[in-house]
């Protein structure tokens, strides 16, 4: 006979007492890293968020049985739904962090319901944790079978072009459509739902992409998608906006398939963008090589909190349903 499923609030407990690891936050501050809470440090803001009324719910669980957590925010009568998710790539943190501070800050939505999945990948996320507590220099972009969750979803899966002979299978989309538990636990809960707004959150370039990921071709509401691309942009950093493109031509001639982006899109029906938060922090000054040399560095900004808040604040509007002017 199947165990029965626990308790979000009992999976989260426990998946805290499994990793509870001594200070993530000083190894990475004291290495000029950002001061990240890390895996057991971001459960237990997620259970602060649950303590000051958002519904933990759990999603689904990793190749490796972590729980994939969903915080559902506002009216639960409402039929629209803003759509956040974050950490699909797993070395990404500062998406992650950007993430649970847009989930304090929308804790009194009334009108819609926002439903947030911070760890998308938490097999990888804790393989990132290991590899830069160990001081090992490691790029990591896969789940635990080393699928790449951002082209397992089923939108154009599969595709053709550079990702199907790239030698590394960096871009590797799995064997199916949404053939891995992590994207199915996210496509299985947000297809119950009506979602009209839909952001991921990724580093690093500073920009905000909007559909298609998988085509050159531009979706019919491409216009509207690319205001808000334009708004969320500018607000972000006065100083240097971030840019707006569509996905596909964000790297000319490198269209991706599987994209959580085209599937929110066109599977929900929902105003969907990706932000690639931060410009990383390997060219902060004063230049170190040891930054140059750490793919984390790349990633992620050394002031995590200011980043966060400062893209929070930039699309917030959106994921309450603000209208586009
Ligand atoms: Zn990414």
């Amino acid at each position: 006979m199947a165990k029965p499923d626990p308790s979000p609030e009992a999976a989260v407990a426990a998946a805290r007492a499994r990793h509870e690891t001594a200070a993530v936050r000083e190894v990475l501050a004291r290495r000029g890293l950002g001061g990240y809470a890390g895996y057991a440090g971001w459960l237990s803001r997620i259970d602060a968020l649950a303590a000051r009324g958002a519904t933990l719910e759990l999603l689904g669980q990793s190749v490796r049985g972590e729980p994939v957590l969903g915080l559902v925010l506002g009216d639960p009568g409402a039929r629209r739904c803003s759509a956040l998710i974050a950490g699909l790539h797993p070395i990404e943190w500062i998406g992650v962090e950007t993430c649970l501070t847009l989930a304090e800050r929308l804790l009194d939505v009334r009108d819609r319901r926002v439903i947030i999945a911070p760890l998308c990948n938490p097999d990888g996320i804790l393989a990132v944790q290991e590899h830069v507590l160990a001081g090992r220099r490691r790029f990591v972009r896969h789940n635990a079978r080393r699928v790449d969750l951002n082209r397992n979803f089923p939108a154009f899966w599969g595709g053709s072009g550079v990702q199907t002979w790239l030698p590394t299978r960096l871009f590797a989309p799995g064997r199916a459509p949404a053939s891995e538990p992590e994207v199915r636990a996210l496509v299985t809960r947000f297809r119950r739902e009506q979602v009209d707004r839909a952001v991921s959150l990724h580093s690093f370039g500073g920009v905000v992409l909007y559909p298609y990921g998988a085509k050159w071709k531009a979706p019919l509401d491409a216009p509207e998608l690319r205001r808000w691309a334009a708004r969320v942009a500018a607000s972000v950093d006065a100083r240097r906006p971030y840019r707006a493109v569509q996905s596909a031509r964000w790297v000319p001639g490198f269209t991706a398939p599987g994209m959580e982006l085209d599937w929110f899109h066109d599977d929900r029906g929902a105003l969907s963008l990706l932000v690639e938060c931060s410009r990383g922090n390997a060219l902060e000054r004063p230049l170190r090589l040891s930054r140059l040399l750490e793919p984390f560095a790349w990633f992620n900004p050394s002031d995590p909190e200011r980043v966060a808040g400062a893209i929070a604040a930039a699309v917030e509007p959106f994921l309450r349903g603000a209208p586009a002017d």
